[in-house]
């Protein structure tokens, strides 16, 4: 075995190090895989509740009519999130596209949303108009409240209760941390919080961006309230197969009016062909829960490790996980360059291309992405990115497998070493 790291790279006293690490991590990884035993059995229950068969694994083309494994499938999700409805296409770009038509189809000129979880993700910023973008809510006189979360990273509930007032029409939440430096939320904290806005208004629509969330705990934020859950289908729920996609589940009523901006009112759900991804959305979601967990065990040893190391890491070792998104605080730019080129490294696709900082559609800062994927951008695959400003955070996610997420935070860590930039203890 030591041979073969040797052969990819790692130094005898990187590995050794890493193998210290993986030794206490035991208990950790057996509840992570009693949770994704949970989780496979509600996906399959879910795919057998609803008869999928073989005919659902065919496609169409052009408008998409009576595309039985796309409309099939929407089911299978809705059975999973126990929702009454849900939307899943190719045609959603990504997880901000998702995000947009979840509120661009459920907001309308006068209303009020408030983002209760603090700022949202940095691509949100110019759907929302938080900065300014061509076409977004703001434009169309949609306004915008947020409130942000108290110091311990917990849900200011006065503060949420009061903020909600008669133009108030949708709430959100983000459930994972973003490019934030603070806690993800649990979907107890998320229940507690749609329970205190519910207790004001019970019309107000709460919606949760789930994106990195799923699979990670028994339940789903829609378990607990949400009218609507929305997540990419390149992050957990995609299983690294899905090769594009984004998802809504929810209320009828919320995934319809969604479904009438991803195409144009009157045509809805009806038209999108599937363009021949169905086999690849069914078994990426039925590979969801095990590749969540391979990612999970992946950010659990990157935050032991670089514990060890005396870096701020969050969460900690030892706290309960809500995400697959593990934070790493750098405190340099060398470092997040660094670390970012080491996972590249241990990619198989793309190891050997060097990344570097550079403007990002979306995003305010320069962006450092590492990801030698199948999948373009794909972060349920091993990869790590940081904003590059302070506190120069890395924030390093995903794994398909957990021997692939072992080699490439090892391979971190022998990059962060070749740099000067760490000092590990002596091989015996
Ligand atoms: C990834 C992510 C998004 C946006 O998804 P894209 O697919 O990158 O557009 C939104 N919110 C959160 C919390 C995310 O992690």
């Amino acid at each position: 075995m030591e041979n073969m790291y040797r052969s990819l790279g790692i130094d005898r006293d990187v590995l050794a190090f890493g193998e210290a690490v993986c030794g206490e991590l035991r208990q950790r990884f057996e509840e992570i895989d009693r949770t994704a035993e949970y989780n496979q059995l509600k996906v399959i229950g879910a795919m057998q509740s609803c008869h999928v068969s073989e005919a659902c694994l065919g496609t169409t083309t052009g408008y998409g009519y009576n595309d039985l494994g796309r409309d099939k499938l929407e089911e299978v999700y809705a059975a999973i999130f126990h929702t009454e409805a849900a939307l899943v296409r190719p045609l959603i770009a990504c997880g901000t596209h998702a995000l947009a038509i979840a509120l661009f189809g459920n907001l309308r000129p006068g209303d009020e949303m408030i983002s209760i979880a603090g700022k949202p993700y940095d691509t949100l910023e110019e759907v929302i108009g938080i900065r300014p973008g061509r076409g977004s809510l703001a434009e169309y006189g949609v306004t915008y409240r947020q409130v942000d979360l108290l110091p311990d990273g917990s849900f200011d509930i006065p503060g949420i209760q009061a903020a909600i007032g008669p133009k108030t029409k949708l709430i959100t939440i983000q459930r994972s941390k973003g490019y934030e430096m603070r806690r993800t939320l649990s979907v107890g904290q998320i229940a507690e919080a749609i329970a205190a806005v519910k207790s004001v208004r019970s019309d107000v629509i709460c919606m949760v961006d789930n994106c990195y969330g799923e699979f990670v705990e028994r339940m789903e934020p829609s378990d607990v309230g949400a009218d609507m859950v929305v997540g990419s289908l390149i992050k957990n729920p995609g299983g690294g197969l899905a090769p594009v996609g984004g998802y809504i589940a929810g209320t009828r009523e919320c995934v319809e009016n969604a479904s009438f901006r991803m195409t144009c009112p009157g045509l809805g759900a009806e038209v999108g062909p599937s363009l021949g991804v169905n086999p690849a959305f069914y078994q990426g979601l039925f590979m969801a829960s095990t590749v969540t967990a391979s990612a999970l065990k992946g950010a659990v040893f990157a935050a032991n490790l670089y514990e060890k190391l005396g870096f701020a890491v969050l969460p900690d070792g030892k706290e309960s996980r809500h995400d697959i998104i593990q934070a790493i605080t750098l405190g340099t730019p060398e470092a997040v360059i660094a670390f970012c080129k080491g996972i590249q490294r241990g990619a198989p696709v793309d190891s050997f291309v060097a990344p570097e900082p550079s403007p990002m559609p979306g995003y305010d800062d320069p962006v450092i992405m590492a990801a030698g994927a199948f999948v373009e951008g794909s972060s349920i695959e091993l990869s790590a990115d940081g904003p590059m400003r302070e506190p120069y955070n890395v924030y390093f996610q995903g794994g398909l497998t957990w021997p692939s997420a072992k080699l490439g935070i090892l391979m971190s860590l022998q990059s962060m070493k070749e740099a000067g930039l760490v000092v590990l203890p002596e091989a015996e």
